[in-house]
């Protein structure tokens, strides 16, 4: 889906100093490439803490905690989105409770979120599935009104653009009370490993995020609160620090594949192109179409003997896992979602796609409905 070999092989001989550099001088934990990188995002993100971490999902567990959320407190998510989301609130003793997304962009849908709300609810995450930023400026609307706190997961969407209704605009996960990312491999900003980081604008919230990360210190041995061990390894901050500087860059040919893809389907009676919202950047994290009409394991197989990977992103909802069956509180229906699941296909998308390669792609998913081979 990703042609991590490609990207790396231009930064080869730059990652390969960065690698050796943090190997000679031996701070292989919070040398000094975690806090420029930590420095460096945070003013590509135009926000005044960045606080790095291991992975994306302990970002998440730690924002909740961060928040002092307790035992048996509701916390809204869309039911179209990554377990990591409804994991950590379950993991925490909270409540996920489920609200269903929009079918033409994925995104949760807002007018659906006063109806879940309670005397219990404390959070909101919306999610930036796929690369786009959910209706922001509607949720911190609500969430302002019954003041609950906003944690933006925005592991596919780093350094996509939202636009308020006054023109003014801020960086995915730069809206709410805290954003979480991931920099896990294939993920727009990948490391090579797990990595993760936590952004906020509240300095007392940054303190504590950073101090729960760390065994809830402040200072060493001395142990204000339960906190975990999460760190971003040095390596993986070097690593980086030069990817970051391609971000944009990675954005736009991630563009080019998406028009390409979007050109070629809208309209076609068997794929449905991703809506895009008026409101916010696509990065394509993904490029999703969703399938009617047409066998989607049968289009799959098809792809696969025709060597294009594919992926389904997520075939199984929440609340119809065995974990999280007994454990999720379900908002209104989830008719959106459960209907995705069973038709998104995601295509190979990746800065490094070439013209050829979308051409083929093309031709195979077309080859695949015009000679009848559904069935
Ligand atoms: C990848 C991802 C995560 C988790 O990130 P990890 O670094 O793999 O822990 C969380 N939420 C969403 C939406 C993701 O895509």
């Amino acid at each position: 889906m990703v042609d991590l070999q490609a990207q790396h092989d231009r930064l080869q001989p730059e990652l390969n100093n960065a690698i050796a550099d943090v190997i000679r001088t031996a701070k292989y934990i919070n040398g000094p490439q975690v806090a420029e990188f930590a420095a460096n995002l945070s003013a590509y993100l135009n926000t005044p803490y960045v606080i790095p971490c291991a992975n994306g999902t302990d970002a998440l567990q730690i924002a909740m905690m961060a928040l002092n959320l307790q035992p048996g407190d509701e916390v809204i998510l869309p039911a179209f989105t990554y377990v990591a989301t409804a994991e950590v609130i379950a993991l925490l003793k909270l409540k996920p409770v489920l609200v269903d997304v929009n079918e033409d962009d994925f995104l949760i849908n807002p007018s659906l979120i006063e109806a879940a709300i309670t005397a219990k609810t404390k959070a909101i995450v919306p999610v930036h599935l796929f690369g786009q930023c959910a209706d922001m400026e509607t949720i911190m609307g609500i969430a302002h009104k019954h003041q609950l706190a906003v944690i933006e997961d925005t592991a596919q969407a780093i350094g996509a653009i939202y636009t308020f209704a006054d023109g003014s605009r801020k960086r995915a996960g730069t809206i709410g009370h805290i954003g979480c990312t991931s920099f896990f491999p294939s993920k727009n900003l990948g490391c090579a490993g797990d990595g993760g980081a936590m952004f906020t604008s509240d300095e007392s919230l940054a303190k504590r995020l950073k101090m729960i990360a760390n065994h809830g210190q402040n200072i060493q041995y001395h142990h204000d609160d339960i906190g975990v061990n999460s760190r971003l390894d040095t390596i993986q901050a070097a690593i980086l620090n030069i990817k970051l500087k391609h971000l944009d860059a990675y954005e736009q040919a991630r563009n080019l594949v998406a028009d390409a893809y979007d050109k070629a389907f809208h309209q076609h009676p068997n794929y449905v192109i991703p809506a895009r919202v008026k409101q916010s950047s696509h990065v394509f994290h993904q490029y999703t179409l969703k399938c009617k009409g047409i066998n989607r394991d049968n289009l799959r197989a098809f792809l696969q003997q025709h060597q294009i990977p594919s992926m389904v992103y997520y075939p199984i909802p929440l609340h119809h896992q065995k974990a999280y069956a007994n454990d999720v509180v379900i908002s209104g229906s989830l008719s959106i979602t459960e209907k995705l699941c069973s038709e998104v296909i995601s295509l190979p998308m990746s800065p490094e796609v070439t013209a050829e390669q979308i051409e083929y792609i093309i031709a195979q998913l077309k080859t695949f409905t015009s000679q009848n081979l559904n069935n």
